[in-house]
Formats: C-alpha cells, structure tokens, sequence
C-alpha cells in the first residue's frame, strides 16, 4: 500500500501514459472501453472448454486444505504455458504462490480458494449421495470453480493488453486451506499487497452478485488447546496419573456453560482433537479445537481471552498443565469497496445469469430435494446490489480470511452462480453440481463479469484512486488492522496431510484426464442428470449406494 502523496503522483504519471494509449475524450474511451468488454465476453464464450476443464480437474484433485499439491502444480504450469512467472512456496506454505503478468501500474490482484471438504466425496452430476471415494474429501463448498473464473478472466484481458499495448500488472493467487481460514493473514504479513491497487475476489455462489460495506457474517480466532498430563494404569494406579482427557471435558462443558451469558451475535464451536490412545491409559496428551466467532476485532479478541481462561481453569480442575494455545485460523470480518462493487455490478448487468437448461433445473430440483429445501431451481434473476448493512442486519456466521485482506487494500468479491440455492454449506450434496454443465456455466458468466472489471480498473486510474478515497477515508476511518495471528505464530502446513495420506492413492484413480476425455461426466460415465432411480437406490452404472 503506498502513502496518499506518493499515489497521486503513481496516478498522474498514469493518467499521462493512458491518454495516449485510449483515444481521447471521454466518449471515446467509453465506447473504446464498451468494444472491448465486448470483445471479452466474446473470447471468454469462445473459452468455454478451456474454463470447463480447469472445474473439472480441480474437482477431481478433491484436495483438503494446506496439501493442495497437485491444485497448484496443475495451476502452475497452466499459468506458465500462458505466460505468467510463478513464484511458489510463498509465506512459508508448500502449496502457496503467486503469478505475475504484465508490468507497471495499476497492480490488480486476482485470488479464489482451492481447497476443499473433509469426508465430501461425491459423484458429480448425480442427484443423490454416492461418494467417488467413500470418506474421502471432496468439493463440498465448490472451491474447485473459482480458478476457473480468475484465469479465464485475466487470460481475455491479457490479449487485449497485449494487441492495444497497455501497460499494468495482474497477479494472481490460491487461496489455500481457507476451510481452515489459514492463510491470508500471513499473505498480509508476507507484504504480497503492499504493492498491489486492487484486489478482485472470486467465490462460488448461486446468483451473479457482489456486495460492499461490512460482510453479513462473522471474523474469527480459530485455536488449538493441548493439555498435558501424566500417564498411568487406567485400571491399576488412576490415582497416579492426571488425565489431559479431562482437561478437554472440562474446557468444552465449561464453555457451554458460558455460552449463556455470550452476545448473541456470537458463534462457536469445538471438536476433541486428540482424546487420548486408548481407555486403560491415563491420556497424557489431549488437545481441544475451537472456532470463536464474532463480529468485530474487539469482539473476537475478547471471545479468545475468554476461551483461554476456561482452558486455565479446565487445567486446574484437572490437575494437568495447559501446555500450547495455537492458532490454527483466523479471519477479519470482512469489508468490501463501494467502488469497486458498484463497477463489478454494472459488468455483472451486462453479462447477466447463464442460460440453464432444462436438465439443469431438474437436476437442481432433484439435489434440493433430496436435502429436503425449496426446489426452486437455479437463479433466473440477478439479485440487487444492496446498501451496505446496519451492525444490527449482520446475522450471518460464516468467515472467510479475505477479511484480512480487504483491511489492506481495496477488494470485492465477485459471487458466481456454479451451484444451487438451498443446499446445507459443506457438505457432499454442496459438491454435486460443481463437475456439470451448472458449474461450467456459473464460471464462464462469472469470468465475463470479471474480466470486464479487471479492464475497468486497468484503464480508468480515476476508479482505483476513488477506491482508495473510500478505501482511506471511509473503511478505515476508525479502524486500524491489526492481525489476528502474533509474531510468532506459524502457518500449520501440516493439518490433513495424513487424511490425504489416507485417501491419495485412491483418489488419483479418478483424476480427470482431459486429453481422453470431453469432460469429468464423460470419464466417469455419468449421464447428466441423473436422478435418484423410482427404486429408491442410488447409481450409476456399476456403482451404487450401500443401503440409502
Ligand atoms: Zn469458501
């Protein structure tokens, strides 16, 4: 991020370069510009296969946060072939690295998710529950579409930087283990934004839409309590060992006890991590996992200091010693630019919703069906871009670590329509829709919204400095960020990896291979939609549901 002073004279230094390269005059450049977001959503319609295979083999790499390794040695060489440099392994995370294309002012920053849900497993393209992998991972949240989006976006405006000569930067990166919202905190620390104007967020939706001012969901500390105790015969000397087991019992039931007396606007919850080996040992070693959710900075900090004087007094109450408080996650709640959503949304005017087919909608009746919601369908119209929402009007509960990021530069999320209303949020029946012909649709119309926001913001300097006046003057008024993360915390780049472990090898039987096949459905032999059989059973070909 540069200071005002040195901005203003990035901008003028940039408004001189653009006026020769736009026709001048301001009805010009509009109807230059206007070509050109044609021209867009043209190149990008004629990508279709390109951005459908890039759904697809994400889909199929079915890979839980921080062990991404095949996501992102795929996106890799798809980014060099196409003329990106790549730097890998950045902050410190195997699977992290950014891609840079192009050179001089604006920066604009591209980043999407890429990871995905435990014991999600499912077939695409099938309206009822028929893992690929019994108890293996799967895209449960649909984080396999949003590099779809991105690449085929900033790949359209590359060629149209490259034959009108305009200078500008696109970057762009992976959003690793956000199920575990465990990155973008140290992307922020590492500096990849200091240089960066804007940030242009994708993720997975069910309308074309985006939005501004505080997001409707929470921010997060997300944390890790191990207790250590001392080991003894279960059975033959209890009295000589103190239970770490009991350390974990007592800090969640005490928790709940205070859940009580918490706002309302609050959310958390927790699972046993480690419980002990076995009963007749006295476990030396537990530990418990919480999620503390809230609304705003002062609000979370104050849920964990409330979490870690619970775990002190679980410690004494069970005579063992609270030995680590780790933090697995965090996430500001986020805060997204009036500027740049309110440009994303004239683009998203224009592209509109895709056209569904009727199959389409039947298979999305059939997956709301089946976890018993509306069966409206998909979206046939686009959603409004709504003021910004009062404190009181922020119910929601999720969080997403671009929170951190939108405290530092600029951002909006664009949402896209790869999946269908109603359905539970990570979960197997999240992930039916996302290797079809739905997710492929959300993704092109997504990348034409996109793209056409990536080229606002490339040629009109004048938006990215009212970006920034929103950005310094109205965002961050009263508002300093200060992460969630200390000096010392580390990114837990080991989390999943024996889950992956566990299920890899059969997993990689199902790896999309594009070269000898049209698309994940072909090579898997699914007809699309198929629905539940008038039986009851659930199948495809030779595979079928155990019991239903
Ligand atoms: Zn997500």
């Amino acid at each position: 991020m540069f200071s005002p002073t040195y901005r203003f004279v990035i901008v003028i230094v940039w408004v001189v370069v653009t006026a020769f390269v736009l026709p001048s005059g301001s009805t010009a450049q509009t109807s230059q510009l206007a070509d050109w977001k044609n021209e867009l959503a043209e190149a990008i319609d004629g990508k279709r296969e390109f951005t459908a295979n890039i759904v697809d083999q994400i889909f199929s790499f079915a890979e839980l946060g921080f062990q991404e390794f095949e996501t992102s040695a795929y996106l890799v060489e798809l980014l060099r072939e196409h003329g990106f440099t790549v730097e890998e392994g950045v902050a410190g995370i195997p699977t992290a690295w950014v891609a840079t294309w192009g050179s001089g002012r604006p920066k604009i920053s591209l980043g999407t998710d890429i990871d995905n849900i435990p014991k999600a497993s499912q077939t695409p393209g099938v309206a009822c529950h028929l893992p690929l992998v019994e108890g293996a991972p799967g895209h449960g949240e649909g984080h396999n579409s949003g590099m779809a989006v991105q690449i085929t976006a900033a790949l359209a405006v590359k060629e149209i930087m490259e034959r009108e000569g305009l200078g500008g930067t696109i970057q762009i990166w992976p959003g690793v283990a956000e199920e575990l919202v465990a990155t973008k905190a140290y992307y922020v620390r590492e500096g990849m934004f200091e240089d960066v104007d804007i940030v242009l967020y994708a993720h997975v939706g069910n309308n074309l839409s985006t939005s501004w001012g505080m997001t409707p969901g929470t921010g997060l500390i997300s944390a890790m309590f191990t207790f250590e105790g001392s080991a003894a015969h279960a059975g033959g000397a209890p009295w000589r060992g103190r239970s770490a087991a009991d350390a974990v019992n007592l800090m969640e039931v005490g928790w709940n006890f205070r859940r009580e007396h918490l706002r309302t606007q609050h959310r958390s919850h927790s699972i046993v991590y480690d419980g002990g080996d076995q009963p007749n040992v006295v476990p030396s070693k537990a530990s418990i996992w919480f999620y503390f959710r809230e609304k705003n900075y002062p609000q979370i900090r104050d849920l964990f200091a409330i979490g870690d004087s619970i775990a002190q007094g679980a410690a004494m109450m069970s005579g063992t010693v609270l030995d680590d408080v780790r933090i697995i996650g965090s996430a500001w709640p986020g805060h997204f630019n009036q500027v740049i959503a309110e440009a994303m949304y004239e683009n998203i005017q224009r592209v509109g919703l895709p056209q569904w087919a009727e199959d389409d909608q039947r298979f999305a009746q059939a997956t709301q069906r089946e976890v018993g919601t509306f069966e409206s369908g998909l979206a046939t119209e686009l959603s409004i871009l709504r003021p910004a929402l009062t404190e009181a009007q922020r119910t929601a509960g999720f969080a997403d670590d671009i929170g951190d990021i939108s405290w530092n530069v600029p951002t909006a999320t664009l949402s896209f329509p790869s999946n269908i209303p109603g359905l539970p949020g990570h979960h197997w029946a999240n992930a039916m829709a996302m290797a079809t012909p739905i997710a492929h649709k959300g993704a092109t119309q997504g990348a034409m919204a996109q793209a056409m926001t990536l080229l606002d913001f490339m040629v009109r300097p004048e938006l990215v400095d009212q970006a920034w006046d929103y950005f310094e003057n109205i965002q961050n008024r009263e508002i300093q960020y200060t992460p969630f993360i200390r000096p010392s915390d580390q990114p837990v780049t080991e989390m999943n990896a024996e889950i992956m472990e566990e299920f890899r090898e059969e997993m990689r039987k199902h790896y999309y291979d594009s070269d000898r096949y049209d698309s994940y459905l072909d090579q898997l032999g699914v007809s699309y939609p198929t629905l539940r059989q008038p039986d009851g059973r659930c199948t495809v070909g030779s595979v079928s549901e155990q019991g239903n």
